[in-house]
């Protein structure tokens, strides 16, 4: 694979794997086109990064499949200028993607090795973002509160924390655990009074795990 035509592997990935299941927001269909992928996979994946499935990322962590970031992008409704909280920074892909329309971004990684490199690319490929090394179940109410909040790792529960630091109107996606290692994709809109929910596509992520993991303090998981 020639990674200098990564710009025709993306304009590939989006017409084969995302606008074919649905997808229809152009801000998402044109910001996967432009965010290079290739560079938010470890080396020996670079080859895959376009093709249709998740791919590790180290500490036995994956980077979602593109598919499953265009369908959450698509149900958060960003617009440019939204600020977004995203748990689970991962590779930092799905937070490029967020950047790429036009959002303030804020994720959170527990992982303090993944955020490191999280913050290297996304620096690198131009992305402002801001990425902490902390427990995404807190939410981040330093820069509450967000027009949007993203959850990219699979929630036995939804937080109190993430719906306090929603704005009214501001719409939660979320997989939520629904059995054992499968979760449903969730929106909560946030109303005045009330919340609505809608039910879209069954998925599988990796687990949100408790607490932060530095290098200084191996084995804390669990
Ligand atoms: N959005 C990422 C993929 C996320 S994989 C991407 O685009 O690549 C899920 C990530 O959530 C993992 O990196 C995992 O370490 C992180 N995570 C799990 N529990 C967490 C928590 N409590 N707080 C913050 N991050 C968490």
């Amino acid at each position: 694979m020639d990674l200098e035509k990564w710009q025709d592997f993306a304009w590939l990935m989006v017409k084969t794997q995302i606008e074919s299941r649905g997808v229809e927001d152009e801000r998402v269909l044109q910001a996967m086109k432009k965010v290079p992928r290739h560079l938010f996979v470890a080396e020996e994946y670079q080859s895959l990064a376009y093709v249709d499935a998740p791919l590790p990322i180290g500490e036995s962590q994956t980077i979602s499949q593109p598919y499953m970031v265009a369908l959450m992008t698509e149900l958060l409704q960003v617009s440019p200028g939204m600020k977004i909280l995203e748990i689970g920074t991962g590779s930092g892909y799905q937070a490029a993607v967020l950047a790429e329309i036009g959002a303030k971004v804020f994720s959170i990684e527990r992982i303090s090795s993944l955020a490191k490199k999280a913050r290297n690319v996304l620096s690198k490929a131009g992305y402002e973002v801001v990425v902490v090394t902390a427990d995404g179940r807190e939410g981040y109410a330093q820069e509450a509160p967000y027009n949007g909040i993203i959850v990219t790792a699979a929630a036995d529960r939804v937080e109190e924390a993430w719906r306090d630091q929603l704005s009214i109107g501001g719409r939660l996606v979320v997989p939520l655990s629904v059995d054992v290692g499968l979760q449903r994709l969730v929106v909560l809109l946030k109303k005045k009074n009330q919340w609505i929910d809608t039910w879209h596509d069954y998925c599988r992520f990796v687990p949100v795990m408790p607490g932060t993991r530095t290098e200084k303090r191996e084995g804390a998981d669990g």
